[in-house]
């Protein structure tokens, strides 16, 4: 079922939201060769507790930590550790939610450690543009899948792969609500898209082929042919004039 949230509860999915982004911004300040993802989840664990709020992935189905941290053919759902150390020429996908008041937001972002390779940086643009149109293809009045059609076509068009395993979702009370937002596929299709909704767009996508698989952890999605992953995820209300981050730095 997709709820429909007030302009209260899109307010405080808002406030949500800038928490969520707050961290990624204190992430990417903090991002360098030499420090660990472990220190990074304590630095976004510190501010979640700071401001009174909680960390939506901690013990999530089990996960272990507050933040995924996903290293270069790692997609998501990586988990922080302080043995694993982050060097020069490393992309980094970092995923965050935070629950506050009752309301999730949830947002992600690729980052470049020192000096990447071109592959890598034009991958996070790549990444990082499908989102801008995923979100832009989001209108009141039209359909879910104009969504996924925008996305994928600045995918392939620009010679890479979009991951058909895992999706965008709806938000809001729980941190994955209705609808599945597929990343791929036909437009015109799915749900009316209408005001009060609440929408988690997340493109995912790999220089290689398509196919991923999970480590023997049980979290970590890695390309299944080694390649580099990037990942870029808002969310977004819907309102009768149109549509706004709400995760937006
Ligand atoms: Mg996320
Ligand atoms: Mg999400």
């Amino acid at each position: 079922m997709v709820t429909i949230k007030s302009e209260r509860e899109l307010n405080l999915m808002r406030e949500a939201g800038k928490i969520v982004a707050d961290s990624l911004l204190l992430v990417e300040q903090n991002i360098r060769p030499g420090i660990s993802t472990g220190e990074l989840d304590e630095i976004v664990q510190k501010h979640m507790k700071k401001v009174g709020a909680r960390p939506s992935f901690l013990g999530y189905n089990g996960f272990p930590a507050a933040i995924c941290t996903s290293i270069n053919d790692e997609l998501v759902h990586g988990i922080p550790s302080h043995s694993r150390i982050l060097e020069d020429g490393d992309i980094i996908s970092v995923d965050i939610g935070a629950e506050y008041k009752g309301y999730h937001g949830d947002s992600a972002k690729t980052f470049a450690v020192g000096d990447i390779s071109d592959t890598a940086r034009r991958l996070m643009q790549v990444t990082k543009d499908s989102l801008t149109k995923g979100i832009a293809a989001a209108r009141p009045g039209g359909r879910l899948t104009d969504i996924s059609y925008a996305i994928q076509t600045h995918i392939e068009s620009n010679g890479f792969s979009v991951v058909r395993d895992y999706t965008g979702h709806g938000i809001g009370q729980s941190m994955h609500e209705d609808p599945q937002i597929l990343n791929y596929g036909p437009p015109g299709r799915g749900i009316k898209l209408r005001p009060g909704m609440a929408l988690a767009i997340e493109p995912m996508v790999v220089v290689g082929s398509y196919q991923v698989k999970e480590l023997n952890n049980g979290w970590t999605v890695v390309s299944a042919d080694g390649s580099l992953c990037a990942h870029f995820e808002h969310t977004i209300g819907i309102y009768e004039h149109g549509t706004e981050i709400l995760t937006r730095q």
